[in-house]
């Protein structure tokens, strides 16, 4: 690991209250020309990010807790992503790897067989979206089985297109009112320790097993899929044994285990891939989000006798693979490894982790302190109940926000703080930041009690 090198200012600095008045303008013409389904967590318009901060219109720089939903996890502005996408956008921006390929999507299938668990034989496949690559990995998976159930889990979230929505669990915002949704989707109960206490992950997965098996039948099930780690359902890791249950399941049954690992994989949770951390080996794994630095990249990359199952022309699209964002996807893999960013994640974690657990201890408004790596959130409760308080994680998110940090939350009921800083974040920033969330938590509980 050595020091890193930042293009920006790495610190936190408000000119003007947020927004400021040059985003207000920018919300403004938004709003008479951009969807308004399209939400925005933070009201603010950037101007540039590098490292640990977000500048803004009004020059503002603010602390980046989020990473773009733990996309930007080399930094926003890598300098070597930005000149391998420069050099590559020099030579060919798209040419459609479906009717001239290029060496650049065979070296990102190359190195996602090799960073992926297991060394069985495997071939990876290229989208653009996350979404797109859980419904290809099902297409996959159904077709290679010759069955049609799928099972998925409650808080899952694997995307918004018509399949991926079925797969979600969340109504409110991603489903309500966007059915019908696509047939042949089963919902079965999550390990949550939490929510869920005495319960063993052994026990967990066989209450799921027991229920796929009574309402599905197990040979009518395709495949069976979940994040490693829930992303937005509020970063919850299952009990120990719940993952490699099913998977052991899965395997004496001909079903397809996926791991949604979009969210939780490149290096993310300390690991390359968060199914490490329990030694399961999935039959597939869908990733996104971490990949490319930003640009828009996803893949599957799984069993080769699953993904060769599939005819020529049953797999593909106009942009997949598309050779700037593999260039991309080259160079933060490389940047990954050479500074070996799952160490950076795990030590994010002890940091994070020796704040915020003695916090818990103190105020009884933190149900509870969970995640691996820089993956970690807080779940927000009506002091001294489990009962959820979403309206508590919003007046923290917000009043972090006021403060220069920009800290998202998630859950199924909204009262999840999650953090997902840039893997290059630097110690003192991060350590701020942390402060002003302390602080926040504090003011909350202090109003709550
Ligand atoms: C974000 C996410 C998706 C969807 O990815 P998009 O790129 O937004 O389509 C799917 N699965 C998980 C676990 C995610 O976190």
């Amino acid at each position: 690991m050595t020091d890193l090198v930042y293009r920006l200012a790495q610190e936190r600095h408000l000119a003007t209250a947020l927004p400021g008045p040059n985003s207000e303008k920018l919300t403004a013409r938004r709003r008479a020309a951009v969807a308004a389904g399209v939400g925005s967590a933070v009201p603010v318009y950037v101007a540039d990010a590098d490292g640990g901060v977000i500048v803004d219109v009004d020059g503002n720089s603010l602390i980046d807790l989020g990473s773009g939903i733990a996309v930007t996890s080399v930094g926003a502005s890598n300098a070597a992503v930005a000149a391998a996408v420069g050099e590559q956008a020099e030579h060919f921006i798209h040419t459609c790897f479906m009717i001239t390929p290029y060496e650049g999507y065979v070296r990102v299938a190359e190195e996602l067989a090799a960073l992926t668990p297991g060394d069985h034989e495997k071939r990876s496949a290229l989208f653009n979206s996350g979404s797109e690559a859980v419904e290809n990995a099902v297409k996959v998976a159904r077709l290679a089985t010759g069955r049609n159930a799928v099972v998925a889990f409650d808080h899952a979230y694997h995307g918004r297109t018509n399949l991926t929505m079925a797969l979600t669990a969340k109504s409110m915002p991603y489903k309500t009112n966007m059915g019908p949704f696509a047939p042949e989707i089963y919902r079965m109960p999550m390990s949550y320790p939490y929510r869920d206490a005495g319960v063993t992950g052994e026990q967990a997965a066989q209450r799921a097993i027991t229920r796929i098996e009574a309402q599905i039948g197990a040979a009518s099930t395709a495949a069976l899929i979940i994040e490693p780690i829930q992303g937005e359902g509020g970063f919850i890791v299952p009990a120990p044994g719940f993952l490699p249950t099913l998977v052991e399941w899965a395997k004496a049954n001909g079903v397809v285990f996926i791991a949604d690992e979009v969210q939780s994989g490149f290096a993310r949770t300390g690991a390359w891939f968060a199914s490490e951390h329990e030694g399961i080996v999935p039959d597939i794994v869908t990733m996104a989000k971490g990949i490319a630095g930003g640009m828009p990249l996803a893949a599957i990359t799984g069993r080769a006798e699953l993904l060769d199952a599939v005819h020529p022309g049953g797999l593909g699209g106009t942009y997949g693979g598309n050779p700037v964002a593999c260039a991309a996807a080259l160079a933060a893999i490389d940047f990954m490894r050479e500074q070996d960013l799952p160490a950076r994640a795990r030590r994010i974690e002890t940091a994070i982790r020796a704040r915020l657990e003695p916090l818990a201890k103190e105020v009884n408004t933190i149900g509870d302190v969970r995640g691996r790596g820089a993956m970690i959130a807080l779940e927000l409760v009506k002091a001294g109940t489990d009962e959820p308080d979403a309206a508590a994680a919003k007046a923290i998110a917000a009043q972090a926000l006021s403060e220069g940090v920009v800290i998202l939350t998630c859950g199924t009921y909204g009262n999840i703080i999650r953090l997902l800083p840039p893997l290059v974040i630097g110690d003192d920033l991060l350590s701020e930041g942390l402060g002003v969330l302390e602080a926040a938590v504090r003011t909350g509980a202090g109003s709550a009690t």
